[in-house]
């Protein structure tokens, strides 16, 4: 894969304030891509196909898996999530920074597969209360599907040490000072893995 671009990749439980922290920083970050990823979980009341999420269904998801679409993808609160892999390649190669909002699982894959181009945020509430309410508060869910995303936080909440930096979304202007800090370094450095170009015009000059 052509390597220009870099990737900030997003995770934390559900319900903390990434959707809400990303519309609130768009303004304040330069030519990025939002990976739009696909699912199978049902649209929530406002969220719009092509925008919030492709949504397919489970046929559809394990078609593309076998058709080795996915850049990685996770079962996640019994739904599945992936990452198309071809607006990735895309964006990378037109330099973007690509932003991916994926959970711990697709975070050790792509850590995996495309490590120099990463920068990893874990982004949660000051506590599990706090999670709990702001679930309620967004009215989206019902109690049966927050109670296993509460479950699932208590397992998320595990893996924040494998990020890069840590963000508690509880003042939300804090916070999204925070993420444009770390958006804006993820770029400077992907620069890194350029070494022979770099070297080659250093020379040269
Ligand atoms: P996620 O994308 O992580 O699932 P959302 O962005 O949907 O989370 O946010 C969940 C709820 O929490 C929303 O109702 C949102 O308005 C609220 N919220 C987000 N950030 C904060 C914050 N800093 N303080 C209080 N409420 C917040
Ligand atoms: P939600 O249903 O609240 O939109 O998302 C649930 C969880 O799925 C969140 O932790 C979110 O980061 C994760 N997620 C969303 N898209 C993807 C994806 O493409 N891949 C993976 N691995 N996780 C995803």
């Amino acid at each position: 894969m052509e390597k220009k671009g870099a990737i900030l990749i997003i995770s934390g439980p559900s319900g903390c304030g990434k959707s809400t922290l990303l519309k609130n920083v768009y303004k304040d970050i330069s030519d990025y891509y939002f990976s739009i990823s696909t699912t199978t979980r049902e649209p929530r009341l406002g969220e719009k196909d092509g925008v919030d999420y492709f949504y397919v269904s489970r046929e559809m998801f394990e078609e593309d898996i076998k058709n080795g679409y996915f850049l990685e993808w996770a079962e996640v609160h019994g739904n599945y999530y992936g990452t198309s892999l071809k607006p990735i390649k895309k964006a990378l190669s037109k330099g973007k920074l690509v932003i991916f909002d994926i959970d711990v699982q697709g975070h050790e894959i792509v850590r995996k597969k495309l490590n120099d181009l990463v920068t990893s945020v874990f982004i949660t509430t000051p506590t599990l209360d706090e999670l709990e309410q702001r679930l309620y508060e967004r009215n989206t869910d019902s109690k049966e599907v927050i109670s296993k995303r509460l479950d699932n936080a208590r397992q998320e909440i595990k893996s924040f040490q494998k990020y890069d930096y840590f963000i508690v979304n509880d003042d939300l202007k804090k916070a999204s000072k925070e993420l444009i800090a770390i958006a804006n370094i993820a770029r400077v450095k992907s620069k890194l893995h350029e070494k022979e170009v770099i070297i080659k015009n250093w020379l040269n000059f």
